[in-house]
């Protein structure tokens, strides 16, 4: 049976510093992103390993096929575990600013510019009301990326789009600095983007 573990960060705790910091980033990691972990291995326990070989993205992009009695807990824990891998993995430390190459021309056609984007992507992740998560996603059907939330640990993969980069909104992820003051947390992220990281994703879905 195929077992979830929980990834290793692409950098220290204290890297993101002083944009997210070290106590929020270990808590984040070590416990939340577990307890998704946790939960996902418990819920695939419970259906048939016909399921298992498929990897989560498979999953959650076709959560009807699942057993309604673990359905729910696989959406939830299932989305909490790949929301944050990916999470982890649009961040670090090394910062290039703003993205360039294709993903740059895609932002500037169905955003405008850069600048814009980035304000479209805030207003929207301000828009959440409760826990969720805001996305950039690549939408394969118009083979357009656009901007999406989802509640709780909904993934994009179970709407047919496909995450390019995922901001989580939980409190959880923002509160122990930044308290009520989500559009603070939202400003300081955008100092920690892979944009490498994204430009690289996205290109692989063109190609
Ligand atoms: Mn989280």
């Amino acid at each position: 049976m195929v077992k979830y573990e929980l990834p290793r960060l692409p950098y220290a705790y204290d890297e993101l510093e002083p944009y997210i910091d070290k106590q929020t980033m270990e808590i984040h990691h070590k416990k939340h992103h577990q307890a998704y972990v946790d939960g996902l291995n418990r819920a695939l326990a419970k259906i048939s390993s016909e399921f298992h070989p498929k990897y989560i993205t498979s999953i959650l992009s076709d959560l009807n096929a699942i057993p309604e009695s673990a359905r729910s807990e696989i959406n939830f824990f299932g989305g909490g575990f790949e929301n944050h891998k990916l999470f982890w993995e649009i961040m670090t430390p090394k910062n290039n600013g703003r993205p360039d190459g294709k993903l740059s021309d895609s932002i500037d056609v169905y955003f405008d510019n850069f600048e814009n984007f980035k304000k479209e992507f805030s207003n929207k992740a301000m828009s959440i009301e409760g826990s969720g998560w805001c996305w950039l996603v690549f939408n394969q059907t118009f083979n357009k990326i656009e901007i999406v939330t989802t509640t709780n640990q909904d993934s994009p993969w179970s709407i047919r789009k496909i995450p390019l980069l995922g901001l989580d909104l939980w409190e959880h992820a923002y509160y122990l600095k930044y308290q009520n003051r989500r559009l603070d947390y939202i400003a300081a992220w955008w100092n920690v983007l892979n944009w490498d990281y994204v430009e690289n994703r996205f290109s692989e879905l063109i190609d």
